[in-house]
Order: structure tokens, then sequence, then C-alpha cells
């Protein structure tokens, strides 16, 4: 059977979706492969497929043993024979699977990490000896520390090509940046892996950035707007979510918290309300979300700023996966990224904190914009777009711009005075001509100091967040970002290159301030 017909007929699909016949392909062929495409693009299919077509067991590392019963279901429905191996089964249970995975009678077993390579267990020399076809590896970030979701038992399938040597793999994300692909790939030890990556645009989702001020407020007014929609609202806490959830049961609103706190009862019972549509809204942390099923998620709200840009991503990625326009909104504070960079802090492992306060610092970027936020968010998962996506707030909030030329040029110069060691309060009180105790004496003798005592601290504080998203300047990452020139400075410096500012319309508070050290 081809692959096509295999398509239509167990699945009911007409055609292949992105990349989903090439990968096919390539398992078949017996290589390894590595697939990234956005939540929702059809990942299942690109092993469940060759399942079907292989003689002999596929089995899917999967890390919610929660999910795997209704992968399973919907996989039996289709006529394709699954099972799972986990611990909320009995014994005999266990061996009726065992029974029948003897046999041959099971295509797809799916598998908790921890359950492959748990020590004394005898499963893996028990796989060994069937005939397996492919090994497949869903949420392959989770095996990195790098990712936004690592687990640690995802760490023992680093064993996984020795037991399996001959076996193809097929790892999945819809999550990973640069730096996580590689350490998968590596981690997992693939062979001459086949990379994958779908373009990673939702274009149907809408990104909006707002201060973080009364923000209930906002928040209330955007409800308004999506009165009979589903949403999930992302906070930081457990304690908040159950705080606005009741706020929001007082209001009116079918709402309710999920949190990794609760028992999982009652975590049960929200999600199953949720998806069944008699709660619109969930109010949750990073726990909830991870294959939620749910296809009329209307919007997404971060009532608080996200860790990193790979979390965000895939919790705005949870609302429209029906294709139908949605909206993603997020509530950014300075005070939130001041907190967020404690929390970075990895006891006694400096290289990790350094990736964790790159990550913030790229995710606080991304909410201090003036270019657009699409574009920011595929560049950032090195997935070029064009400049402007014509949907998200900065590309719809008419700009009006002046040659900035002069304040670019006096921004850059007192940047190189400084020699790139200080961060943008420093620079500013240079621009500013400031005459404090933090003001080195020999800085006061620049010809940059005092040049632009003209210009508010306020409007120095945008200019500089704006140079900065254009690219004329850069920060270093850390705990004390300073400023720093880009291979764009010189041109500007030497007066060939013009600068566009966007003249100061609405100076919002938080949105304009930078996190304090
Ligand atoms: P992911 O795991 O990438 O989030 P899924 O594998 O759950 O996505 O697929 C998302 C939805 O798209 C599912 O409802 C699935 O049945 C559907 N789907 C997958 N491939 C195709 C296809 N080729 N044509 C139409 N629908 C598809
Ligand atoms: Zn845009």
């Amino acid at each position: 059977m081809t692959p096509l017909k295999a398509l239509q007929q167990y699945f009911g699909y007409d055609q292949f979706r992105h990349q989903q016949e090439a990968i096919i392909r390539r398992l078949l062929d017996g290589g390894d492969a590595m697939v990234l495409m956005p939540t929702g693009g059809g990942k299942s299919i690109c092993y469940q497929l060759p399942a079907v077509l292989m003689d002999g067991l596929t089995i899917v590392i999967s890390p919610l043993i929660a999910l795997m019963k209704d992968q399973v279901d919907a996989l039996n429905v289709n006529g394709i024979p699954a099972a799972y191996l986990n611990s909320t089964q009995s014994n005999g249970e266990q061996t009726d699977i065992v029974n029948r995975l003897k046999v041959g009678q099971i295509k797809l077993l799916y598998l908790a990490p921890e359950r492959l390579f748990k020590t004394g267990n005898r499963l893996t020399e028990f796989l060994q000896s069937l005939k397996v076809s492919l090994i497949a590896i869903d949420e392959a970030h989770c095996i990195s520390h790098w990712g936004h979701d690592f687990r640690p038992e995802y760490l023992m399938l680093a064993g996984l090509k020795d037991a399996f040597p001959k076996i193809p793999v097929i790892a999945l994300t819809a999550t990973a940046d640069q730096l996580t692909r590689k350490d998968i790939l590596e981690k997992l030890a693939l062979h001459e892996p086949a990379e994958f990556v779908s373009s990673f645009n939702r274009a149907n989702i809408s990104y909006t950035v707002a201060p973080k001020k009364n923000s209930y407020d906002k928040l209330m007014t955007f409800l308004d707007s999506h009165k009979d929609d589903s949403g999930i609202i992302y906070c930081l806490s457990r304690q908040s979510t159950e705080t606005l959830a009741e706020q929001l049961k007082a209001e009116g609103f079918l709402a309710e918290a999920y949190h990794a706190g609760l028992s999982n009862e009652i975590k049960a019972k929200n999600q199953e309300a949720f998806v069944r549509d008699e709660v619109k809204i969930v109010v949750a942390t990073i726990a909830f979300g991870m294959g939620i099923n749910k296809s009329n998620v209307r919007w997404v709200v971060h009532y608080d700023l996200p860790k990193n840009i790979e979390g965000y991503y895939q919790e705005t990625g949870r609302a429209g996966r029906d294709g139908l326009p949605s909206e993603a909104l997020l509530f950014f504070s300075a005070g939130d990224a001041n907190k967020l960079q404690r929390f970075a802090q990895v006891e006694d492992n400096p290289e990790q904190t350094a990736i964790m306060l790159k990550k913030l610092n790229d995710m606080v970027r991304y909410c201090q914009l003036t270019t657009c936020r699409r574009q920011y968010l595929l560049n950032y998962f090195n997935e070029p777009f064009p400049d402007r996506c014509g949907s998200c707030d900065v590309c719809l909030t008419e700009r009006e711009t002046f040659d900035g030329t002069l304040i670019a040029q006096k921004a850059l110069s007192a940047v190189t005075r400084v020699k790139e060691r200080f961060g943008a309060g420093y620079v500013i009180d240079l621009l500013r001509g400031a005459n404090n105790a933090k003001m080195f004496e020999e800085h006061k003798q620049l010809k940059t100091y005092g040049a632009g005592a003209d210009i508010s601290k306020a409007d120095w504080q945008r200019y500089l967040r704006e140079l900065i998203s254009l690219g004329f300047l850069k920060t270093s990452d850390g705990m004390y970002p300073v400023l720093m020139l880009t291979e764009k400075s010189e041109a500007v410096l030497k007066g060939w290159q013009k600068v566009e500012l966007t003249l100061s319309a609405v100076t919002e508070e938080a949105q304009h301030e930078t996190p304090q050290h």
C-alpha cells in the first residue's frame, strides 16, 4: 500500500500536509528523522502511518500518561491495533497486552520513557525480542535542559540507540530553538538524522502586548469582546490562577483554575469541562495544555510574563487550531522581568543560568518591539519572514515616524565612547548630562555628555529600545545587560544610513520601562 492510500484508508484524509510525506518516506527508507512542526500541524501521522505500513511494532514514547489512552482509543477506532503500558493499569491488563505483543497483534505501543529503561525492568529485553520496526519520541524537547519543559526521565532515552541500534528513530516536537534541536539530536544519538522543519507561522493568531497596568480592567474589556469564546489565561503562580479564577467566577464567567497542585481528579474534571465547553475560561499555570486537543480555543492571555519565547509560542499556539482567527494577548511589566530574572538563577550552574537569562532577555525584547512581532517570533525559530505581518499590534498601530538619524548617532556614539560597557540607564544619564555620583569624571569630558539633554529620559528609553529593535544596537545577555554596537551601527555613525524613529505617541507606562537592576 502506498503512504497516500494508507492516509486515505486509515485516517480518512485526502492529502498530506506540510512535510508529512517526505518524513514518512524517510522512515520507510530506514533513516532517522527529527521533526519540528507547530502544534496542530499533524505530527502524529508521521509515525502512525509508517507504523501501519511497516511490518512489526512501533514504540511511541510519550511524556503524559493521561494522553496515551486518548491516542490509543483514536487509533483503535481507525482500525489500527494500538495499546499502552503504564502504571495505571492492573497486572492483568498488562499481561494481556504483553501476550498480544508476543503474537504480533499490536502495531503501536505507547510508553512513558521511564518505563522503557527502568532498572530491573525486563520490558526493554522483551521488546528487543520482538520485531520492532520504528521508535517515535514525542515531545522530544523534554530531553533538553534548554527546552522549556525538561523532564529528567527523558534523559534515559540516551540509551535508546544502544538498545535498538538498527531501528529508525523519529523525534518530534513543536518547539525547539537551535540550541535545543542540537541537544535533542546529540542526546538521542540519532544517526545522520534528516531534519524536517515546517513553517511555524500561525497566520490566524494575532499577537498583542499591553502594559501590565490595570490589567484586570483590560482583561474585562478583552473578555467583553469574546463573550462566548473559549480561552486560556496563563499566570505565573498557582495562587494567582486561583485568585483570578475566583474573581472571574464572581463576575459570572464560566472559569476554573488549573495547576499542578490540584488533585488529579480536579485537574481531569476541569480539563474535560473545558474541552466540552462547559467551562469557557481556564486560568492556569504552564502545567495546563500539553496535548489538550481542543480546536476552538479562540484566545490565550498571558497575565504574567512567560520565561522564554518557546514556552510563550507553545502556549499561544493552543489558540486557533481550527484555523479560525484567534488572539494572543500578553501583559508586560518590567517588574515581572525582574522577578523572572531572580528565578532564572540556577544554583551552581552558571552556564545554565546564562542561557536562561538570555532566553528571558529575548522574551523581554519581544515585549518591547517596535517592529513586527510575528517576524521576531519566526526569526527566533530561524525562519525568515517579511517585514510586516499586518496583524500584530505593532503592524496594526499607525506609526508616525521622523528622521531620527541624529538621535541615533548620538546614542551610538555614546555607546562607543563608554566602550560598550554600560547599560541603558547610564548611557541615558550621559546623553542627558546628568551630574550624579554614578557618572565617571572622564565621561563628563566627552562630547556626547549632555548632547541629548533636550530629550526626556522616557523618550530616550523608547529610542534606545527602538534602535535595538531595528538592529542598530544590541544588549548583552546576563543580569546586567550593557548596550553594544552591531554590524549595522557603523553605517549610521558614518552617516551612510538614515534612521526612521517613531514619533512619541502614547507614552504608556510599563511598556516603556526597562528592567531595573
Ligand atoms: P500535532 O501532534 O502536531 O499537534 P496532530 O497530529 O494531533 O497534531 O494533528 C492535528 C490535527 O490535524 C488532527 O486532528 C489530525 O487528525 C489532523 N491532520 C493531520 N494530518 C492531516 C492531513 N494530512 N490532512 C488533514 N488533517 C490532518
Ligand atoms: Zn506584525
